[in-house]
């Protein structure tokens, strides 16, 4: 079987360098460090990349994928809106803001970016099944790629999600098994079901192609460069669960600007957390290097991780580039997502409610600077976290069909 990831050509430790031949592994043997894909990039341009599909394999030249993955079945996420959002702007007094709403992808959260990736490491692999450990949108972004991409699916969440992300999971058909335990718990569970032969050629998008998987998310940074018109934006939030997606969006920006892309101004990330799991917050602010695991209790559960893997990355990242981790509470998600919702139309998820709401916060404790160019990501679809607004759920009035009832009722 000859393999084809396109410009990738080996994995390498992030910790040691140590390098691997392209597998479906996670872990160095040296270090125990995690893995990542190392490239040799042809050159690329703009117009190479402005000439590709509206999708994220507009960038395949920079990702693990084969030449001609465009034509293969898989679900094209990504090029999602991003939304100029000068109302939101006012009301907290940033000058130039943006919404980048990953809501918009084929099952509304920024998922189907990374299982797309992993889609074609599966496939490479030889892979029959493909299986994840999710907080939810990921267990659906994995259902219904592989229902088009011609696999099997099994996927483990914790047996308490939302309704609506439950059901996101099952109606791409599959298997979807409840887990009585925390994310963490499933993760552990997911780690020994590779090591048996239960799990025997099957692909866990975030264990064992992890590395394939975690290069999904660079391509928010490719196009919020590009959409700002190819330039890197001054600050960003960014919501962490295990780390990853911020860590790549870092990798993301970063590669724009070696292979001249952009050009070679400053950024600072910020990374957002809900108070009810913070760990990577709480290390922030307390200046350490070591991420203690927590037990989550939040409403934003697709970012419950009490034990995120990218955790100390995320801490190097934001003390490297001037940005911060913070945290707020769950009524100030709510009100956040309310807040975005009312000003520019964009309905968020608890974890969208989690990032505007350190946005907020952010502004409040003069930790961003309200005139450079902000940008804020919406990772998921409110109508999959319903309950987070139930109390909201009622009309403003329930009248008779008469005049005189709404006139009275207003
Ligand atoms: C998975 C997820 C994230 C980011 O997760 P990381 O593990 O930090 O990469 C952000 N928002 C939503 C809605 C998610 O489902
Ligand atoms: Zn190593």
């Amino acid at each position: 079987m000859s393999l084809d990831f396109g410009p990738a050509v080996a994995l390498s430790c992030r910790e040691c360098g140590a390098r691997y031949d392209l597998g479906p592994n996670f872990a160095c043997l040296e270090c125990f460090g995690p893995l990542e894909v190392a490239y040799s990039f042809g050159s690329v341009s703009r117009a190479d990349i402005e000439a590709g599909p509206a999708n994220i394999w507009r960038y395949r030249s920079l990702l693990p994928v084969p030449v001609d993955v465009a034509g293969k079945q898989n679900m094209n996420p990504g090029w999602t809106k991003l939304v100029q959002a000068t109302n939101l702007g006012k009301v907290l007094g940033l000058r130039d803001l943006y919404v980048k709403d990953d809501s918009g992808n084929p099952t509304h959260s920024f998922k189907d970016r990374v299982v797309a990736i992993a889609v074609e490491a599966a496939r490479n692999f030889g892979f029959h099944t493909l299986s994840c450990s999710s907080t939810g949108n990921l267990a659906g972004a994995v259902t219904a790629a592989a229902a088009r991409a011609g696999f099997e699916a099994c996927v483990f969440i914790p047996a308490d999600l939302e309704q609506a992300k439950i059901a996101m999971a099952r109606v791409f058909g599959g298997k979807l098994v409840g887990i009585q335990g925390t994310y963490d718990e499933v993760n552990r569970f997911c780690s020994e079901l590779i090591g048996d032969p239960l799990g025997d050629k099957w692909g866990f998008v975030n264990v064992n192609l992890r590395p394939y998987y975690a290069e999904g998310s660079k391509t928010l940074a490719y196009e919020i460069a590009e959409q700002l018109g190819w330039r890197l934006p001054d600050q960003i939030v960014i919501p962490v669960a295990s780390g990853s997606q911020l860590t790549k969006i870092d990798k993301g920006f970063k590669e724009l600007i070696a292979l001249g892309l952009v050009e070679d101004t400053p950024y600072k990330i910020f990374g957002a957390q809900a108070l009810g799991c913070s760990p990577v917050s709480t290390a922030f602010k307390a200046g350490h290097d070591v991420v203690q695991p927590v037990k989550p209790d939040t409403i934003a559960k697709s970012l419950a991780i009490g034990n995120p893997a990218d955790g100390p990355y995320v801490l190097d990242i934001a003390r490297r580039t001037g940005g911060a981790v913070e945290d707020v509470t769950d009524a100030e998600v709510v009100s956040a997502i309310k807040l975005l919702a009312s000003t520019e139309g964009v309905f968020a998820e608890t974890a969208g409610g989690v990032t505007v709401g350190v946005l907020k916060k952010l502004v409040e404790t003069g930790q961003l600077d309200p005139a450079l160019t902000t940008v804020v990501l919406n990772t998921g679809d409110g109508l999959k976290t319903l309950d987070a607004i139930a109390d909201d759920a009622t009309p403003t009035a329930v009248i008779r069909p008469s005049l005189d009832a709404f006139r009275a009722a207003v």
